[in-house]
């Protein structure tokens, strides 16, 4: 039987075409093989990315890459593009690898971020903008009440109090930035171990179209995401208690009608215990609509509990729902050591997300640049060593690190039921920019 490389397959669904007994079926994210294949061969050549192995054939591995790198960053989200962008503009040698096949897709993300976070990189671009923020409204059961808080932001040059992105162009156009800046980017090509051999060398095995590799560095960077393993593979505990994940799921809806340059947030402790439920615009009356609920509080699936909300809300319940996105969002503290030799952890992957608003792509983006500047450092000074690289820990936790340790405080001094009081909207207002 023929049989599939899963790490190959690009799910295109050519050769399903060609297979004159139809023995394979393109699922949704797996390519099955029945017995009913006959071993006739067609599809090898129909399949785009090398993924059909005959029975008789052995894997083969395909012309090397580069064998060694200053830097090698895993995962291309916001911190991984960033980190490989700043170190390539310090002249490293810089690899960035990215699992999926496209940069940015599929979207695990409400797409939301403030001016300020943004304006620390670059202006917002048309091109990855859905939508500028200019209204925050809060809604939720408080002290036994409804409540409504509604703010505006003091329009000046800058454009809004935050922008929706669109996360699919973001994300690639980060990537690119690290391209233009030299550095190598490669695409459906995972890590799948990391090791220190001592003498100033990391290794990471890669699996890509392109073969299976070891590819020497003297910093690796880890920046893949909530899913990490590198931060185990580096012997770094970020196992996450179920009361520090947030389970979510989002639609994105279209033919809703809603004030496209307002965010809505609703704290609900049924349908959204231990968290909250927002509505991002995303321009042209299409809205992401997502519920997060604490882990260790989920009885019933957030999708569940989604569809209820949407169903119960007039003005959304005539949208259809184009995208469902399923994310778990890190809201602890980052573990207590961020590096070991040869490797920096950031962004989800280092859970430097804000605990109380779960938003972490502007926090990815600072930690990747930080993580950058340390690896240069450490590069300069022949010295990757876990104590040289610790510097990038005790920055992070001097600078944004305070700030998400004082909103952990307070996300956890709330019990959830205690999180529709008076004290907790007031800290919820403040954390999403609606009160002062
Ligand atoms: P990611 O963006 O997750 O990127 C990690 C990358 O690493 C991925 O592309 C992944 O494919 C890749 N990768 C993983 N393993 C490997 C491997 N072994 N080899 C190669 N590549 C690998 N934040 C906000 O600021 N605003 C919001 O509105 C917001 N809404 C959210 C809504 C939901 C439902 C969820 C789930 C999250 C939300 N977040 C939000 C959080 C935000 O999406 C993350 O904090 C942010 O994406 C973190 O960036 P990152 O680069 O660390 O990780």
């Amino acid at each position: 039987m023929v049989s599939v490389d899963p790490s190959l397959c690009g799910y295109c669904g050519s050769c399903v075409s060609v297979c004159p007994v139809g023995a394979l079926d393109l699922q949704e994210t797996r390519l099955a093989v029945s017995e009913a294949c006959v071993e006739c061969n067609l599809c090898l050549s129909a399949c785009p990315m090398g993924a059909l192995v005959a029975a008789t054939e052995s894997p083969r591995d395909l012309p090397m890459l580069q064998a060694s790198y200053d830097v090698v960053v895993v995962g291309a989200g916001p911190a991984g593009s960033t980190a490989a962008w700043q170190a390539a503009e310090q002249g490293l040698s810089v690899l960035l690898l990215e699992k999926r096949q496209e940069i940015g897709s599929p979207v695990r993300c409400a797409e939301g971020i403030g001016h300020e976070g943004l304006s620390a990189f670059f202006a917002p671009d048309r091109s990855w903008v859905s939508a500028t923020v200019r209204k925050i409204r809060i809604q939720g059961l408080i002290g036994g009440q409804q409540r409504l808080l509604e703010a505006e932001s003091q329009q000046d040059q800058s454009g809004g109090v935050g922008y929706i992105l669109e996360r699919r162009v973001f994300d690639c156009a980060l990537a690119e930035r690290a391209a233009q800046a030299g550095a190598d980017v490669l695409v459906k090509s995972a890590a799948t171990a990391f090791w220190w051999e001592g003498d100033s060398q990391a290794v990471v095995q890669v699996q890509s179209p392109w073969g299976h590799h070891e590819i020497s560095a003297r910093v690796v960077i880890g920046a893949d995401g909530v899913e990490s393993r590198l931060g185990a593979w580096a012997g770094l505990d970020t196992t996450l208690a179920r009361h520090d994940l947030m389970s979510c799921a989002q639609f994105l809806l279209a033919g809703v009608d809603i004030d496209p340059e307002c965010t809505y947030y609703y704290l609900d402790s049924h349908l959204a215990p231990g968290g909250y439920i927002w509505i991002f615009p995303k321009g042209s009356g299409c809205a992401n609509v997502g519920l997060g609920a604490q882990s260790d509080l989920v009885r019933i699936p957030p999708v569940e509990l989604l569809t209820r909300f949407v169903e119960s809300q007039p003005f959304l319940e005539r949208g259809s729902a184009v995208t469902l996105v399923a994310g778990g969002v890190p809201v602890g503290l980052p573990p207590p050591r961020l590096v070991s030799d040869g490797c920096l952890l950031v962004g989800d992957a280092a859970r430097q997300v804000d605990p109380i608003t779960g938003g972490g792509i502007a926090n990815a983006m600072s930690a990747g640049r930080l993580a950058a500047q340390v690896a240069a450092q450490a590069i300069e000074s022949d010295d990757v060593s876990q104590a040289f690289l610790s510097r990038y820990e005790q920055e992070w936790a001097q600078g944004v690190g305070r700030r998400m340790a004082r909103n952990y405080r307070l996300r956890r001094a709330f019990a959830p039921e205690q999180r529709t009081s008076e004290r907790f909207w007031l800290v919820f207002a403040i954390s999403v920019g609606a009160a002062k």
